[in-house]
């Protein structure tokens, strides 16, 4: 379990004060520009010895993404941009930052924009976080009154401006590209990739997009050393991670944990276990709606980690904990997850908007057990053909949870064709 010491959010939930003054205090903004004065290079390596991997769900390292930006400047500005369009299902961590703790992301973009050569970063916030986004604002007006953001950002000589962009609702645009589509005031919908947005970005210049929490842990990093960081957590899942869980437990919460710490532990310490008790837990969606649930057979021994839980045939993402107890009907659970993503879909492959829609309403008939047992099978060949074959992972999204349910809970749906359980008024309630 994580010591109070080896905290990096000590604000989140938003028991002390979130302004500068009190940011201070807890010893964000201490010694900023001494980190800048030691290089881009320091900080970058930095960065990848401490092993950070993003926070936003594809997990890749951070510290290697910023070393993807060119060293110089072509004469086309870089730019650094936050994602903070937090919107998969379950997930609700890099909020309780924005309102809390917003200096310590805030501190973070000075570095990141420095260590990449930048002097802009946007922040995309998701357009229902109103009061996030008023906090987060009235943030960076205090740390642009105090010298920290503009010119000559926190005394380090080197000017950085920030700026907060509103989403307008749309969870595609929380796909790196699509959201730079939206900030250019275009439809939010993904682009090709390659060219990646280190090469071709936002308005065609070098770009790094980031989570929130990747680049809000980054001064910590700094301040107590790589080697802290790595020393948390396990070999390839290094450090401390926001975990939000919901669900069947008794306390659901959103709590820094360390890394690679057991299912089983975060949710009996810090959400006073599943309702009914752990033998009554049905399944867990590890990592936000888009990762394939683990049944209570894996559940009893999975680490929240990267390498676990792929290997177990799910992901950590962003590690949003969805708990599930025996009273779920995961058929109709994972059903509305397919209704989500296929109002989701920007619509512009076919795979993913034929097939989202397609699998919905198979799921849909499953529900309701109106079904063959051989569409089983065809549905799974569907996902199949739409994972991996679109332009962004939101098709991987639709597929996965249907892939997931299918593996670990066949015998439930085969029953529920047997014996033709209709369900119509549960599915419109
Ligand atoms: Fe749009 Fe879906 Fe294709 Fe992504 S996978 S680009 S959301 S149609």
């Amino acid at each position: 379990m994580l010591s109070d010491r080896d905290r990096i959010f000590t604000n989140l939930y938003g028991m002390h004060e979130c302004s500068l003054a009190g940011a201070r205090r807890r010893g964000h903004w201490d010694g900023t520009a001494d980190f800048m004065a030691k290089g881009r290079d320091w900080i970058i390596d930095q960065v990848k010895k401490s092993g950070l991997r993003g926070r936003g769900g594809a997990g890749f390292p951070t510290g290697l993404k910023w070393s993807f930006m060119p060293r110089k400047s072509d004469g086309r500005p870089h730019y650094l941009v936050v994602n903070a369009d937090e919107s998969e299902p379950g997930t609700c961590k890099d909020r309780e930052i924005m309102r809390h703790d917003p200096h310590t992301l805030i501190e973070g973009c000075l570095l990141a924009g420095f260590a990449m050569g930048s002097e802009t970063g946007y922040i995309y916030i998701r357009g229902e976080f109103i009061r996030e986004r008023q906090l987060l604002q009235r943030a960076m007006d205090e740390a642009y009154a105090s010298g920290l953001l503009g010119r000559n950002a926190a005394g380090s000589g080197w000017d950085f401006d920030l700026y907060l962009h509103h989403g307008a609702g749309a969870y595609i645009c929380g796909e790196e590209t699509a959201l730079l589509e939206s900030l250019e005031g275009k439809k939010g919908m993904p682009r090709m990739k390659p060219p990646f947005p280190a090469a071709i970005g936002l308005w065609g210049c070098p770009t790094t997009v980031n989570n929130v929490e990747s680049i809000a842990v980054v001064p910590t990093i700094l301040r107590r050393g790589a080697s802290w960081f790595a020393d948390l957590g396990s070999k390839n899942s290094t450090g401390t991670k926001i975990f939000a869980i919901s669900g069947h437990v008794n306390s659901p919460c959103v709590v820094e944990e360390e890394m690679a710490i057991s299912l089983r532990e975060l949710i009996d310490k810090h959400c006073g276990g599943v309702r009914g008790g752990w033998n009554n837990l049905k399944a867990v969606i590890p990592g936000g709606s888009s990762v394939p649930l683990l049944p209570k057979r894996l559940c009893d021994n999975a680490l929240m980690e990267f390498g676990w839980l792929s290997e177990n045939g799910s992901g950590l993402g962003t590690a949003a904990v969805i708990v599930m107890d025996q009273s779920t009907d995961v058929i109709k659970a994972i059903w509305r997850l397919s209704k989500f993503y296929k109002h989701e879909s920007c619509g512009q492959c076919t795979p993913c908007r034929e097939g989202a829609g397609w699998m919905m309403r198979v799921m849909e008939r499953l529900v309701q057990g109106d079904a063959d047992i051989s569409e089983i099978d065809m549905l799974y060949d569907v996902s199949k053909q739409v994972e991996g074959h679109t332009i962004c992972a939101l098709g991987d999204a639709a597929a996965w949870p249907i892939q997931g349910l299918i593996r670990h809970f066949r015998d439930e749906m085969e029953d529920r064709i047997k014996t033709g359980r209709w369900n119509v008024d549960r599915i419109a309630a």
